[in-house]
């Protein structure tokens, strides 16, 4: 029995398998439950039909390193200046953060991301609550790893004892939310950073993540300012360092790593961590460049990402597969060094790896349906020699038509399911600048 039947469309499988023209996606349930070619599968008793002609059909989007709900609401509020300048006018408007602005910022954020094929996003809450995002997904369900957001020390002392009680009850925290609605929904634990979190906070992060089997996201290594303090206050660059106290694993995803020396690569290798690659983010705060050809050759598990809105400025997968394809042919002098494919990989399964969710970023018999439709039938792209690079090079988020998630449509013809687009954007704007005007005047 097939639920929802895709076809006509140029079919991306992805996970290292070839396009299929006029191909044929199947959905049963919550998974595909078949791939390949329309003389090959008999859709005739499908419940549903989706016409995907001059469109590109592909996994959703996994964003593996993100802040929407806060983020949202510090979007273009601070530009041109360097992470810890920019860090400390954002703290402003976070010490202010109050729950219901939270969800409202929660909806719009997801709103965008269905918008733009974001199918599973890995989220890391520095410091505020993340009980109304796990609201706003009953409205949106999208596939979310939610990491709660721990610190001790610098701009993020006062969530100290919030922290500390927070992983102590982790326990709890998994018991009621970490693989639960289906599996959509999974929690982790998110240390903020080495300039914000102090040793005995590592170790137990690490110690509860072992007992409860649930994932940790943390941001590492991003930018000259943060190595610079791990050498000043411990002598070791921040990946050795987390290292020497017995951090780092295959259950660890790394925001950024946009400073990395050979020995950084080889310990991220030999430990299975894995990293979300922000380039746009990490080029707009001067963070640096990860050395990705290395940390590639390395075997380490890379995944594509936006980081927050607020130092990206859109939850746009098209904007970041672009960009990363530009500025590694420039930095590396190389053009042929990160091919569309590879691109289009990093963004859909090696992104779900990156964000230890293997079950979504293809379209594979028996993995979950998040699988996004988009029209290649426009100005900007036409005429498609080669659907992969109209989606690297030419394609926009407006373009994508469907989003399904987990078998289920959360856009269908570029609208939005069971939510008030207009009511959410209206509401997030008078809640945004509300905060605006009480933390900053
Ligand atoms: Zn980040």
């Amino acid at each position: 029995m097939i639920d929802i039947a895709i076809i006509n469309g140029a079919v991306l499988p992805m996970a290292g398998r070839p396009v299929v023209n006029n191909g044929v996606v199947a959905i049963t349930g919550n998974a595909i439950s078949a791939v390949g070619t329309a003389q090959n599968i008999d859709v005739s008793n499908a419940k549903k039909v989706i016409d995907a002609r001059n469109c590109a059909v592909m996994p959703g989007f996994c964003n593996s390193h993100t802040h929407i709900a806060s983020n949202l609401l510090l979007r273009g509020l601070l530009e041109d200046v360097l992470l810890f300048e920019w860090l400390q006018t954002m703290w402003k408007l976070k010490q202010n953060f109050d729950e219901e602005t939270l969800y409202w910022a929660s909806l719009c954020g997801l709103v965008e991301m269905a918008r733009s094929g974001i199918t599973s996003f890995n989220e890391h809450f520095d410091a505020y609550a993340v009980e109304p995002q796990i609201e706003a997904l009953k409205e949106i369900p999208l596939r979310a790893t939610l990491g709660y957001g721990f610190a001790d020390r610098g701009l993020y002392a006062s969530i100290t004892d919030y922290s500390w009680k927070t992983i102590n009850n982790f326990g709890n925290l998994a018991a009621q939310h970490h693989k639960t609605r289906d599996d959509l929904l999974r929690i982790a634990l998110s240390p903020h950073a080495v300039y914000s979190c102090g040793e005995e906070m590592w170790r137990l992060v690490r110690e509860v993540a072992d007992a409860h089997q649930v994932p940790i996201h943390t941001h590492l290594s991003e930018g000259m300012q943060e190595v610079n303090y791990c050498l000043d206050n411990y002598g070791l660059r921040p990946v050795q360092w987390l290292h020497s106290l017995g951090f780092l694993g295959p259950d660890v995803t790394a925001g950024h790593c946009s400073q990395l020396d050979a020995t950084d690569i080889q310990l991220l290798a030999e430990t299975g961590t894995k990293i979300g690659h922000c380039p746009v983010c990490n080029a707009k705060l001067g963070s640096g460049t990860m050395p990705l050809r290395q940390v590639r050759e390395a075997g380490i598990t890379v995944g594509l990402a936006t980081d927050g809105p607020a130092s990206h400025n859109a939850s746009d997968m098209f904007q970041e597969m672009k960009f990363a394809g530009l500025i590694h042919k420039t930095n590396t002098g190389d053009v042929e060094f990160l091919k569309i494919n590879e691109l289009l990989e990093m963004s859909t399964y090696q992104g779900a790896l990156a964000m230890n969710r293997p079950d979504t970023g293809r379209l594979e018999v028996g993995a979950k349906a998040d699988v996004i439709v988009v029209n290649l039938d426009t100005a900007h792209a036409q005429p498609v020699y080669d659907p992969m690079s109209a989606l690297v090079y030419s394609t926009r988020a407006d373009d994508v038509r469907h989003t399904i998630v987990n078998g289920q449509f959360i856009m269908e013809n570029g609208r939005v399911l069971g939510v008030d687009e207009d009511l959410i954007r209206a509401k997030f704007h008078e809640k945004a600048h509300a905060l605006k005007v009480r933390s900053l005047g």
